[in-house]
């Protein structure tokens, strides 16, 4: 008998990709805005990518959801009244913002698809959207934030990369129309990808933000399921840091990464200096 075997690979380049062996490919949909697909792999649980690229897998989404949340939480010590995520529609970021005590969670992903995919095939991730405490408004993120004026203390950009629909969240004036719907000394975050492989993204997040926020960190982890591994996140604020005493620890993010993450390799100091 013929063993047959099935891979995901996700293209970096013509010379680069990462493959995933995977068990099954559990759906395949092609919506208004992108291409999503599911397969459950051999070592890595359900995998979702969009347009072939990786956006989750069950074995390290925790580090990402962590990253993206705990660590601007605690670097700037911001109240957890109200929050928006801009695209997110796994819900990862809104569910884990809940767990950290937020009031009010907003959340708008322009794919409604994501979101159902994420319901059905990642049920605890997404719990967030059956929280009465999330607003999930399915709309893009660029206009809604945009019709906001100073109406949240945390904002983070859970995007796509710098391409097709999430092209504009890494623009000047994207940055500007989440300055004013922060309120006085309110945080914004953004995934800003791969410093080896997309240096394209963390130079747009970081000159942009300066533009526009007095206080702009970049902060790195590890992903082994996004290009290269090593990743980068970027935060900017009116208010300067205000490093917490008192944090709790996730499975990644712990008091040491807190302070750690915001330590960059010099590569990553010349791109974004
Ligand atoms: N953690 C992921 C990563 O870095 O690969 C991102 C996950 S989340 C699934 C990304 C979401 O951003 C997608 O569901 C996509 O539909 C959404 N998105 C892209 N552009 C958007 C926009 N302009 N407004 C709102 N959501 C957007």
């Amino acid at each position: 008998m013929k063993l047959i075997e099935n891979w995901f690979s996700e293209r970096y380049s013509d010379n680069l990709q990462l493959s995933f062996r995977v068990k099954d490919q559990l759906l395949s949909v092609r919506t208004d805005f992108q291409r999503i697909d599911l397969f459950e792999t051999f070592d890595f649980g359900k995998l979702l990518t969009i347009d072939g690229t990786v956006q989750l897998t069950e074995y390290d989404e925790h580090i990402y959801h962590e990253m993206i949340t705990m660590l601007p939480f605690y670097a700037f010590g911001i109240k957890s009244d109200s929050a928006l995520v801009i695209g997110g529609g796994d819900g990862g970021t809104a569910t884990g913002l809940l767990s950290l005590g937020f009031n009010s969670v907003t959340n708008v992903e322009i794919d409604s698809q994501v979101v159902e995919v994420s319901k059905k095939f990642f049920p605890n991730l997404s719990s967030a959207f059956k929280d009465k405490r999330c607003n999930l408004i399915i709309d893009d993120g660029i206009k809604y934030a945009k019709n906001s004026k100073n109406k949240f203390d945390f904002i983070l950009v859970d995007s796509t990369d710098p391409e097709g629909p999430a092209e504009g969240l890494f623009s000047v004036e994207f940055y500007h129309s989440i300055h004013d719907a922060l309120k006085e000394g309110g945080v914004a975050v953004t995934q800003s990808g791969s410093p080896l492989y997309q240096p394209k993204a963390i130079k747009l997040a970081n000159s942009g933000m300066k533009k526009v926020f007095k206080h702009v960190y970049t902060y790195c982890c590890f992903i082994p399921t996004y290009p290269s591994g090593f990743w980068s996140f970027t935060m900017g604020s009116d208010s300067d840091l205000d490093f917490q005493k008192d944090v709790r620890h996730g499975k990644y993010f712990n008091s040491e990464i807190l302070h750690g993450a915001l330590k960059l390799p010099q590569f990553v100091r010349d791109m974004i200096e």
